[in-house]
């Protein structure tokens, strides 16, 4: 596939929910998006110290929940990865599979923008692809339009912010509940509630 717009959805979704979902398909029709591609994150650094769950549940969870959207597809292209994996080395594995002509909008939660400039090789991102920061409703704005105010002058990269109500479920609130035994039910796809109860996920 050459030129277009794709949409690179980063996340570590241990698990993915409606939140997630939600995003991806209000920036898929926001910007036009040919497609989303979901990421399931490899070994990021800043999770060094945090236990997650096997990158394969990870992946088989995010292939059951976008399943029935033909818009949306799952790589694992950050788990086959040796060592740290970092969002910048993603993007050029990206450039060489869609091209340099393709659009690439990467697309992942405020709080982690909120990291950008600590990330590896940020100006060569910013120069990539244009940034998607999904926030929850009722988060501290100002925060966010500061940072958004210093990526742009960093570069001349458009950095968009959604606002996603959906986005008031949490992976961690969703690991809680398990922990805890209190049902997730309509919180994430069927499909995805069953794995995590089979697999015995988040106990
Ligand atoms: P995180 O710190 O676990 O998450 C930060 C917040 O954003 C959480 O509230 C999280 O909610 C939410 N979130 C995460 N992904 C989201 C998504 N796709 N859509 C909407 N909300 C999302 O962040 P992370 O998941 O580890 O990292 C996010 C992305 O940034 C990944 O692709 C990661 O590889 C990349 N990253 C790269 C570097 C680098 O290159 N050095 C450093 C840090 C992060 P939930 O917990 O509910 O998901």
């Amino acid at each position: 596939m050459g030129a277009g717009k794709v949409g690179i959805m980063g996340g570590t979704f241990d698990p993915i929910h409606y939140g997630h979902l939600v995003t991806a398909e209000a920036a898929r029709d926001k910007f036009c998006l040919d497609k989303v591609v979901f990421v399931p994150s490899g070994n990021p650094p800043h999770k060094k110290d945090k236990p997650i769950s096997p990158g394969v549940d990870r992946v088989n969870m995010t292939i059951l929940a976008t399943s029935n959207n033909p818009y949306f597809e799952v790589s694992d292209i950050e788990l086959k990865r040796e060592g740290y994996t970092y969002t910048v080395d993603t993007l050029k594995n990206f450039i060489k599979i869609y091209g340099e002509d393709t659009r690439f909008y990467f697309i992942t939660g405020a709080d982690a923008v909120m990291e950008i400039l600590t990330w590896k090789d940020v100006s060569t991102i910013l120069r990539l692809c244009r940034i998607v920061s999904a926030y929850r409703p009722g988060s501290d704005i100002n925060k966010f339009v500061n940072m958004v105010d210093e990526l742009e002058r960093v570069s001349r990269n458009n950095v968009h912010m959604i606002e996603v109500p959906a986005l008031a479920l949490s992976s961690t609130e969703i690991r809680r509940r398990v922990k805890s035994g209190i049902t997730i039910k309509y919180l994430l796809p069927d499909k995805v509630e069953k794995y995590i109860l089979e697999k015995g996920l988040y106990r």
